[in-house]
Order: C-alpha cells, then structure tokens, then sequence
C-alpha cells in the first residue's frame, strides 16, 4: 500500500518516490553545494539542512552529512541504516509533528542537479544472467560451447575500474582500441565501430569485510541498488579477451542512476532466483529470496529525438543473486570496502525483446534493429542517447530507480 506523506506530489500511484521508497542521492543547487538528500514526489529533502536543524539527532554520535556522499551512513551499518529510514518516514508522513521545521528542507528536484552518490571504492562486474551469457556465448563461441564449463558454478566476474564510474547524464566519449576485424591480418588502433550498452543493476556494499562471507552476511552488507550502463567497445572486446577477460573494452565509462534504492526499500519485492540446473556448492546456495522483481526498459533516442524502445525485462532474470556473487567475491578472502560496486552483468530475458544489449538485440550486427524513425542501428552512433528506467511494482504505488542516462559523442580526432 502507498504510505501517504504530506508532501502531495509523493501520493500518486505513478510517482517513482514515494515514501515508500526515500531514496538515496547527492544534489546542488544554484545556491547550494553538492550535499546528500532524499527524494520524495518531485522534491529533494536536504539531510544536511536537517541535520543541523536537528531533524535527525539522536540516532548517532558523528554528523552524517557533513559530507556529500552517503559513504558515513553506508559504513555506519544495517543498524543505523533502519533507525535513519524510520526517522525519514516519520518525518515525511503524512501527520508528521516535523512537517514546519522539514518544509524548509524541501528543495525542488527541477532545481537540482545530482552527483555521485558515494565514493566508488572499487568496481566489479559480473556476468551472471543465462540468456545474455548464451546468447553472447553463442556469438563468440558457438552454441555448443555457449556457456563456459565454469558458469553454473560460480558468478563469473572481472575487477573493473572504480575510476571509470559516472553519473547518468554524464557524455559518453567513443573510445578508440586495437581493433582485429576476423578476416584482417593484424589490427588497427581506430575508434571502436562496435559501441554498445550493458543493462545491469549495480549492487553497492555498505559495511566492509575481511575473510568469507556467506550469502546470508553479504545479503546483509548490501546498502542498495542503482541501475547502471556497463558501456562496451564489442571490437576491442572481441581482440583483447582471451585468456585474461575484458580490459579496455569496458574501461571508457560506467554509468549509474543517481538515487540508491535502499534493500530495505526493496523488501516487498524479494524473489527467488531460478531453478539450479545443478546443485550449487554449499558456501553459494540460497539462503532466501535475494533477487528483486524490478522491471527494467532500455530507451534509445537518436540525436533527431525519436524514442524507440529496445527492451524490456526484469531483474529477477538473473542465475545469482548480488549476496551470491558478493559471497563469492569473498571466498578467497578478499577483503570488501564500503563502496565496492558489484555490475550484475547484463539483464536479458528468453524472448527477442527482452535483450539487454545492442550486440544480442542486432545479433552482433547481423539482424539491425529497426527504430521508430525508420532508420535501423546495429550499435551506437554519434549522438544516441540510451536511457535506462527501472520500477518495482507494488500495490498502488511503485518503487522507482529514476533514470540511467547517457549520449554517445564522437570520438576524439587524433
Ligand atoms: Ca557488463
């Protein structure tokens, strides 16, 4: 049910933030710096104003938002993380006995621009949805060596670049590589031709770790979710990933939304993950439902501004969950900061539609896929611009991830 607040615009069905939701993000203005807030309807409630309005005192000793990241409420724990959400739902309620002091927190989400929500300490991406890794299998492999030997095992993974992590609407600059055509006899450095997106969800650790980790523990240390846009150069992809994984293909930008949508927001949409086709081993099984049922849609706009949209799916098409591949990420002993994001890997669904990158939707460019001006892209050009939009659906109100931008310039001229 929709928890009403007293801020009007959070009381409609359609609205992506409720209160149900009070999402995570860091924002200015004109005349304010770059700070932490929580978005409610159409507005932005300034934490940091409240803070020192005393808002939210009580629950800890330290200011919290002195900063403009979430990263002192992110290390401060699970505890902390509930007594903050329930001090923020009772002070937007609706009835609340703050509502004159918290008013003049609100600012106008029109008026904002947004930032990285925390400080990305590391940055690891997966490869752990079955369609999109047998449908690219398929491509680089062939059919019968889709899914690597390894992959019902354990969540594949490579270490990326914190570094490379941005905010949607942030420009996408066209990498250049080393780029070997099948047929060519050595490679050319030139700008990629083959530039493409990656629909993910991004799972963002919040308490660190030392040692293992069980998949319930890591359940338990994941502070939220943002979508993000796992961009990717398939001709560098394709010469450089043998035997050690991607590198530069993936090293230009990640792009992610900028609320974080907490895991306890996202409580009421818990799913298992699919039927094992072989048992896991005993330190990466379910432990309880720790998928999310959040439909996801990709958008492409050409630089003419026609929309067309390229897929739709759902989270809970994933084989692991992100406390499965955090526990994973663990098994070595590989210490976990506060901050490490963890890319799903891409989101596909069985059905033609429901493909979360250009190279499975154009089948590494052999079936371009036709756009509602007529035109038709086998990969990014100039100028598109891909949006992502997530929501999970409840009853009467929905828990919205706003959106994950990003436009595609060209590359630079050497
Ligand atoms: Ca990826």
């Amino acid at each position: 049910m929709l928890k009403p607040s007293w801020v009007t615009s959070a009381n409609t069905a359609d609205t992506p933030f409720p209160l149900n939701n009070l999402p995570y993000g860091v924002f200015s203005t004109a005349s304010l710096t770059p700070r932490c807030g929580v978005a409610i309807g159409d507005q932005i409630f300034d934490c940091q104003a409240a803070e020192m309005s005393g808002l939210i005192s009580g629950l800890y000793e330290a200011p919290l938002f002195a900063q403009a990241d979430w990263n002192a409420v992110m290390e401060a724990g699970k505890s902390l993380w509930s007594a903050l959400r329930q001090r923020l739902t009772d002070i937007l309620a609706d009835g609340s006995v703050s509502q004159t002091a918290a008013q003049a927190c609100l600012i106008a989400q029109s008026d904002a621009e947004m930032h990285l929500p925390f400080r990305v300490s590391e940055f690891t991406d997966f490869y752990a949805g079955r369609h999109h890794a047998t449908n690219v299998g398929t491509m680089f492999r062939g059919a019968e060596n889709a899914l690597p030997p390894n992959w019902l095992h354990i969540p594949i993974g490579y270490n990326g670049r914190a570094s490379s992590v941005v905010i949607s609407g942030t420009d996408i600059q066209r990498p250049w590589g080393q780029l070997k055509a099948p047929d060519a006899e050595s490679p050319v450095f030139a700008p990629s031709r083959r530039f493409d997106f990656e629909l993910e969800m991004g799972a963002i650790v919040g308490t660190a770790s030392s040692g293992q980790v069980s998949v319930d523990t890591a359940d338990n240390m994941i502070f939220g979710y943002v979508l993000l846009n796992d961009w990717s150069a398939r001709d560098i992809q394709a010469w450089e990933y043998q035997p050690l994984g991607p590198f530069q293909a993936k090293a230009t930008a990640t792009s992610i939304s900028p609320w974080i949508v907490t895991t306890e927001a996202l409580a009421p949409f818990r799913c298992m993950t699919p039927p094992r086709e072989v048992p896991l081993l005993p330190h990466l099984q379910d432990t309880g439902p720790m998928l999310f049922d959040i439909d996801l849609r990709v958008t492409h706009t050409t630089p003419e501004g026609a929309d067309t949209v390229l897929a739709d799916t759902n989270y809970r098409e994933m084989y692991y969950s992100s406390a499965q591949q955090l526990a994973h990420h663990t098994s070595s002993g590989c210490p976990m900061r506060s901050g490490d994001l963890l890319g799903s890997g891409t989101i596909s669904g069985a059905r033609e539609t429901e493909r979360g990158s250009l190279l499975e939707l154009s089948w590494g460019g052999k079936t371009p896929v036709s756009l509602s001006d007529g035109s038709s892209r086998s990969f990014i050009e100039d100028g598109d611009m891909i949006t992502l939009e997530g929501q999970a659906k409840g009853d009467g109100y929905q828990i919205g991830f706003g959106h994950c931008v990003g436009t595609v310039l060209p590359a630079d001229t050497k």
